[in-house]
């Protein structure tokens, strides 16, 4: 992921005229935060990645996750910076991770890493200098655990420290939803300018967590002519021909059940989720889900990347290559970042606005980046997501 990353800036510093220095210059993170946190007998790696403040405080979650190691944060940090430059945002980029199971521990254990984790960074984060947020398997609850902790070391209690919290703490109405529904927003506009936008397509989701399930529960209350016939999770997949009900499939993972227990369809393999002749392949589990291992299996005409960096770079030249269309990352989930920026600005004001008026701007927001973004790709003939990264390389470079 973090070579994908770095080749893409590379790709469009060229594109722009840069310098090499100018290209290392925006690659290379400003800082790195590696250190330790000690749960009863465990040591466990914690990671903050701080990549560009050029446009404001550091912004990006904080992912738990037994894989989590540095060269994975400082990706996402970079992929960060590029997110906030392209949907215009006055915001840098970051990202934080500790290796991890949440699952492998209690309540108290889970509490007590979290706020460790807020503890040791408080003197690197705060309402102007990093703005953490929640990621894979961190939620409300622990944002709000760690919001709460700074506001005890740090006495500010504006709750501008963190966003993601849970809505009694000072979090955003429409946050939890906001990178699913940026993903509605940001693919019917892509099918919008494809002709594509009234016709009956099928969809899968690979990942149906936070992003997946509100990214299909939404589509299908707004866009019921695509059809949901595959989702899936860590351990496996279900799909039906004839259509999947979203409710029902977030209900049963709410129960905390997985897809290979699942009785009301057929159970799949990721791979073959993966290879389903489905119109949308919507990609929102982890980064590399398609590389050289698998991409000539796709058959989905459109990929829409909801998980940051699911696509690798080789993937994206032969998928280009056989006319699949990619909605790149740093647009199709960007819902999540840029309501968090609203989250921030009420934080800032005290003030607590309304579900319509956060996912008013939400739209306004994305909608504008899809649109540049398809603009940027016809003056420079280039992919959607080689697009996206010139207009971010551009805006952090020419401001
Ligand atoms: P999440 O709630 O933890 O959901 C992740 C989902 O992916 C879960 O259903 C998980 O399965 C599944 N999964 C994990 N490994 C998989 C694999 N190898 N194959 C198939 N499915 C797999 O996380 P999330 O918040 O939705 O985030 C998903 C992605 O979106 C991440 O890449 C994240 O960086 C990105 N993202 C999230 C946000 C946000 O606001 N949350 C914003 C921007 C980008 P289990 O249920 O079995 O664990």
């Amino acid at each position: 992921m973090l070579s994908t990353a770095q080749s893409l800036i590379r790709r469009a510093g060229e594109k722009l005229g840069l310098s090499q220095t100018e290209i290392e210059k925006l690659i290379a993170p400003d800082r790195e935060h590696v250190f330790e946190i000690v749960v009863g007998d465990r040591k466990l790696p914690a990671y903050r990645v701080q990549h560009s403040r050029k446009f404001g405080p550091y912004k990006g979650g904080i992912r738990f996750h037994p894989e989590v190691h540095l060269d994975e944060v400082r990706a996402l940090a970079t992929l960060m910076s590029l997110k906030t430059a392209a949907v215009g945002l006055p915001l840098g980029g970051g990202k934080g991770g500790v290796a991890v199971d949440p699952k492998s521990l209690d309540d108290a254990a889970l509490e007590e890493v979290s706020r460790q984790y807020a503890r040791t960074l408080v003197p690197h984060i705060g309402p102007n200098q990093d703005v953490p947020a929640p990621d894979v398997n961190t939620d409300a609850r622990i944002i709000d655990w760690m919001a709460d902790e700074y506001a005890k070391v740090t006495g500010d209690t504006s709750g501008a420290a963190f966003t993601g919290k849970s809505v009694g703490k000072g979090g955003s109405l429409g946050r939890e939803a906001a990178t699913g529904r940026g993903g509605v927003i940001a693919t019917a506009e892509l099918l919008q300018a494809k002709d594509e936008a009234d016709k009956p397509l099928t969809y899968a989701v690979q990942g149906y967590g936070n992003v997946g399930a509100f990214f299909a529960t939404i589509a299908a209350s707004e866009y019921p002519e695509w059809k949901l016939v595959a989702a899936s999770d860590s351990s496996a997949g279900v799909y039906a021909e004839a259509g999947l009900d979203a409710k029902t499939l977030d209900r049963y993972k709410a129960g905390g059940k997985r897809f290979s227990d699942y009785t009301g369809a057929t159970v799949v393999t990721n791979d073959e989720l993966l290879a389903l002749p489905v119109d949308i392949l919507v990609l929102a589990g982890l980064g590399d889900a398609v590389t050289e291992r698998n991409m000539a299996a796709v058959r989905a005409r459109y990929i829409i990347e909801l998980a940051n960096g699911p696509v690798n770079e080789a993937a994206a030249r032969h998928l280009d290559g056989r006319g699949v269309t990619i909605l790149p990352d740093i647009i199709a989930n960007a819902g999540g970042v840029v309501v968090s920026y609203l989250e921030w600005l009420q934080n800032k004001a005290g003030e607590q606005w309304s579900e319509q008026e956060v996912n008013d701007k939400l739209r306004t927001s994305i909608v504008k980046a899809v649109e540049k973004m398809l603009a940027t790709s016809r003056t420079h003939t280039v992919p959607l997501k080689e697009a996206a990264f010139i207009m971010a390389v551009e805006r952090l470079t020419r401001g």
